[in-house]
C-alpha cells in the first residue's frame, strides 16, 4: 500500500512488481518494481524529426530519477539497487534481462512484435523506470499475454526490415539509425502501434 501511494503521490499509474525466479540464474532474493512514463503524443508525433523526442526523453529520465529517489526515500530501509548496480550483481544482460523483458514480467505489457514493449495504457510509447529489492513491497504481478494479434503495422512501416511477422532483427534496426543524421531518429514502430494512438484499442 505504501509503495502504490509513493507512485501515486509521483503520479505514476502504470508500474508492477516482478519475481526474478526463474528468468536470471540466480535471483540473489531479489525482486523488481518497473515503472513506466508515457512519452507526450506530440514528440512521438513529430518522429522521425527527434527535437521533440529528445527533449521529452530526456524530461522523463529527470523524472525516472526522482521518482527512484522518492521510493527509496519512502522506504529507507529497504534494499534498494538500481537497474545499473542490478546487471552487476544479477547478470542481467548475461540472461538476457533488459528493462523492457523485466517491465513485461512486472505486468507492465508484453513484448511485441516490435520488440517494444507494449503497455495496456500507452502502448509502447513510454519510458521505463526499474528498481530492485529484497523487501516485500506488495502483490508480485503476472506477465500478460501478447496482443499483438493479426496486426502487423510496426513491420509495415519498418523501413529497415527488422520486423517481420514472427522475428525482430536487431542489427537491421541499429545500422539502419547508424545512417540517419543528428536529427533524425526513427521510432516508426513506437509511432505506428495502434496500440498507443489516441484513436488506438485501448485509450
Ligand atoms: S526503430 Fe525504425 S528501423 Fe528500428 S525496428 Fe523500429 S521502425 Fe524499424
Ligand atoms: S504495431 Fe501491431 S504488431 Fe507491432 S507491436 Fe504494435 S500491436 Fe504488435
Amino acid at each position: 500500500m505504501k509503495l502504490k501511494n509513493t507512485f501515486d503521490e509521483c503520479n505514476v499509474s502504470l508500474w508492477g512488481i516482478a519475481s526474478l525466479k526463474g528468468a536470471v540464474d540466480n535471483d540473489g532474493g531479489y525482486r523488481c518494481i518497473a515503472f513506466g512514463l508515457p512519452y507526450d503524443d506530440a514528440a512521438v508525433e513529430a518522429l522521425p524529426d527527434d527535437a521533440l523526442h529528445r527533449e521529452c526523453k530526456a524530461r522523463l529520465n529527470d523524472r525516472i530519477s526522482l521518482i527512484s529517489d522518492a521510493i527509496a526515500k519512502a522506504f529507507p530501509d529497504s534494499s534498494f539497487v538500481g537497474y545499473g548496480n542490478a546487471n552487476k550483481k544479477l547478470n542481467l544482460r548475461e540472461n538476457g534481462i533488459s528493462q523492457k523483458v523485466l517491465a513485461h514480467l512486472a505486468g507492465l505489457g508484453w513484448i511485441g512484435r516490435s520488440s517494444l514493449i507494449v503497455t495496456k495504457s500507452h502502448g509502447p510509447r513510454v519510458r521505463l523506470g526499474t528498481l530492485f529489492t529484497k523487501d516485500d513491497l506488495g502483490e508480485i504481478n503476472s506477465p500478460p499475454e501478447n496482443r499483438c494479434g493479426p496486426c502487423a503495422a510496426c513491420a509495415t512501416i519498418c523501413p529497415s526490415d527488422a520486423i517481420t511477422s514472427d522475428s525482430f532483427d536487431v542489427n537491421l534496426c541499429t545500422d539502419y539509425i547508424r545512417t540517419l543524421d543528428d536529427d533524425t531518429a526513427c521510432g516508426l514502430c513506437m509511432q505506428a502501434c495502434p496500440h498507443g494512438k489516441s484513436e488506438g484499442y485501448f485509450r
